[in-house]
């Protein structure tokens, strides 16, 4: 039984192929985790980081809570069952299980009851004498996982162990492996390509795609919320349907147009809640997402209703799809037609080819994509809000109430766009608001908030009081003003990049050995930030060397450290204060730092100006403030991150 830790690990193979890229994940005891993506995403490569076959180039893997990075196999207490099954062909059944155990020297008796118990579970103990040649593939995948259980692993790892099988013995497999799990009550990961197994085993799924983490959730969030629209296409049978169109709203409601074809929705605007308001101007395409499932042959089902022309019907027994064309008169098999969609209709439906059905859509269920990066546009967490609001002497109205403007936001009187980030938004303040309703996202509690004549959203702690009419704070350094699109004001970037390389020096160490002193040289690594050096700690020195590789003392480094964790100090990086963002309860000096570079080859050198925020009392502030004061910034070399940039790894 073991917990398992993923934080930001990649895999960049010697050919330079990023297989993985920051995969950060929790895995709790006794999970069922399945990853799952097409051919070449990066599962296998990071099932087999985990189970210590392959190395990992950058990142932290713990087992429970001991790093494993560099363990070998034999001592991370896994198992891994493959494809392939790897069965020794001249050994019985019974041999193949206990040979491992042998060869830890595990006792006789011990063996043969370990044997026998994982035989039982498996339902193979009249095989144990067989050899495997004399077995179908159901029965040796048996003897693969028998050989894995009698091994007792903390974690078992499953590697596409189905994929040899036939359809119909692969769902009995399936169901085979779900009990298996629930018996054993230990943490298994498994990886496949297919989506059934993926939502019939997991009780959480990792949707990989070109070596990227599409989504972490639980199969039926991911069917209902997914994050984007590969992963809305990857899960689901038949595939969603997806279509090209425009969101336009005027009022209380918003008309859904889809490209190509004579449908046009007239939709409440409460259904667009969480939908960024840029996309619902009726200028920027967008990409629609509805289920067949979500679509009735029944015109009085729901109230928004779609002419489509029948190409043919696929009777399923239990159902049949209905595919057919919101583009009436398209002259393009349905097949390649864009504005195909696919209806589920009761079993036994018929339908003449080329007649025209009126069919209704369930627009609550309908999905929002971008149709450029194909993210949600109306993700469960809203990013941010955008309210309008009006700045007057310094006070800005907004959502039916009034916010005094802290000094550090000082702009012209007049109409502006606000961008509240939902990360913004807390209880507390000034503002009324009414918590309309609230939901679990993962383990975070989302509130719905009318406020004025709009919906906010705020996450908010598991036990606060939170019922009825509240106040709501917005804290102000979160927040944009725009106007007609441009930024007029951006939020307070409280992430400062800084450009870094690591640098090594001798150093001479004195022991005490056996009541001798002994004198030896060692290595210390230490991080140069804009011409001032932070030592290193050997545990964060480690990881940039194991994940940045032979050269990566000439590799460009960029730290990000946030406004918080830098600090005003005695020694440090030689800075120049610009003036002080002062947000009423926090303030910021604004600095900057100059980096230098020299060019390649010794072709001179390349200044510039970093912008840099640091976090400040009043003290502070009454100390420093002053424009061209001359300040020094030091910070804790443990507690940055640290990228490669040339390959955009995070490093430490
Ligand atoms: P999946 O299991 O999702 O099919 P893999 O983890 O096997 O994908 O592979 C991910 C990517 O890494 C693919 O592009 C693959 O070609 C590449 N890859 C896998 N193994 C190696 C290797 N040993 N050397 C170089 N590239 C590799």
């Amino acid at each position: 039984m073991a917990s398992l830790t993923l934080n930001h690990i990649y895999k960049v193979y010697p050919n330079g192929v990023k297989a993985v890229n920051d995969f950060c994940m929790e895995i709790a005891d006794k999970e069922f985790i399945v990853f799952v993506g097409p051919s070449g995403c990066g599962k296998s490569t990071t099932l087999r980081m985990i189970a210590g076959l392959e190395e990992i180039t950058a990142g932290e893997l713990y087992i429970g809570d001991v790093l494993v990075n560099d363990m070998e196999p034999k001592d991370r207490d896994i198992a891994m069952v493959f494809q392939n099954y790897a069965l020794y062909p001249h050994m019985t059944v019974y041999e193949n299980m206990a040979f491992g155990l042998r060869l830890r020297k595990v006792p006789k008796d011990e063996i043969d009851k370990k044997v026998r118990e994982a035989a039982n579970i498996l339902g193979i103990t009249e095989y144990l004498d067989r050899k495997p040649k004399a077995m179908s593939g159901g029965q040796r995948q048996r003897v693969a996982l028998g050989r894995a259980i009698v091994r007792e692993p903390k974690v078992f790892l499953l590697d596409e162990p189905l994929s040899n099988l036939d359809a119909k013995l692969r769902t009995a497999m399936r169901s085979e492996i779900s009990k298996l799990h629930h018996k054993l009550q230990t943490t298994f990961i498994y990886v496949t390509h297919d989506q059934v197994e993926a939502m019939t085993m997991g009780t959480r799924i990792v949707v990989m795609k070109d070596g990227y983490v599409q989504q972490i959730d639980t199969p039926r969030n991911l069917y209902r919320f997914p994050g984007n629209k590969f992963v809305a296409g990857f899960i689901g049978t038949p595939q969603m349907n997806f279509f090209d169109g425009t969101l336009t709203r005027h009022g209380d409601s918003v008309t859904v147009a889809l490209d190509g074809t004579d449908v046009r929705l007239e939709v409440p605007v409460s259904y667009f809640d969480k939908a960024e308001r840029s996309y619902l101007k009726g200028d920027k395409s967008v990409t629609i997402g509805i289920r067949a499932e979500h679509i009735s042959v029944d015109p009085a089902r729901y109230p928004f209703k779609a002419k489509c022309r029948v190409s043919h019907v696929e009777e399923l027994g239990t159902d049949c799809q209905v595919y057919a064309d919101f583009n009436v008169q398209s002259e393009e098999t349905v097949a390649e037609s864009p504005t195909r969609v696919i209806v589920k209709a009761p079993a036994g439906s018929t339908y003449d080819i080329d007649q025209i059905i009126e069919v209704s859509l369930d627009m609550a269920q309908i999905h929002l994509f971008d149709k450029e990066t194909e993210v949600t546009i109306a993700p469960r967490i809203p990013k941010a809000v955008e309210v309008d609001g009006t700045v007057a002497g310094g006070t800005l109205s907004l959502l039916g109430g009034k916010v005094a403007l802290p000094p550090a936001m000082k702009v012209e009187d007049g109409n502006y766009q606000i961008t509240v980030p939902t990360s913004a938004v807390s209880l507390g303040g000034t503002l009324a608001a009414k918590v309309v309703s609230e939901e679990d996202v993962n383990g975070l509690r989302l509130l719905r908030l009318a406020v004025g004549d709009r919906v906010l959203f705020a996450i908010v702690p598991a036990d606060a009081k939170a019922t009825g009419a509240v106040k709501i704070d917005v804290d102000m350094k979160q927040v944009t003003l725009s106007k007609e699109g441009e930024t007029v004001l951006p939020a307070l970037a409280v992430t400062n990049v800084l450009p870094a390389k690591l640098l090594k020096r001798r150093e001479e160490v004195t022991t005490e050995v056996n009541g001798a002193s002994k004198t030896k040289k060692v290595d210390v690594y230490s991080l140069d930030v804009c011409r001032c050096s932070f030592d290193c700690s050997e545990a964060v020195a480690f990881r940039i060397l194991s994940g940045g590789g032979a050269d990566i003392l000439s590799k460009k480094l960029a730290v990000h450290v946030d406004a918080y964790k830098l600090h005003v100090g005695e020694k440090g990086i030689d800075a120049v204060v610009k003036g002080v963002e002062d947000y009423g309860a926090e303030k910021f000096l604004r600095c900057t730092v100059t980096h230098t570079e020299v060019k390649p080859r010794n072709e001179g050198v390349v200044t510039e100006d970093i912008t840099v925020y640091v976090a400040v009392d009043a003290d502070a502030v009454a100390a420093y403030g002053k424009e061209g004061s001359s300040i020094k910034l030091t910070f804790d070399a443990d507690d940055i991150a640290v990228y490669e940039v040339a390959r955009d790894i995070r490093l430490a």
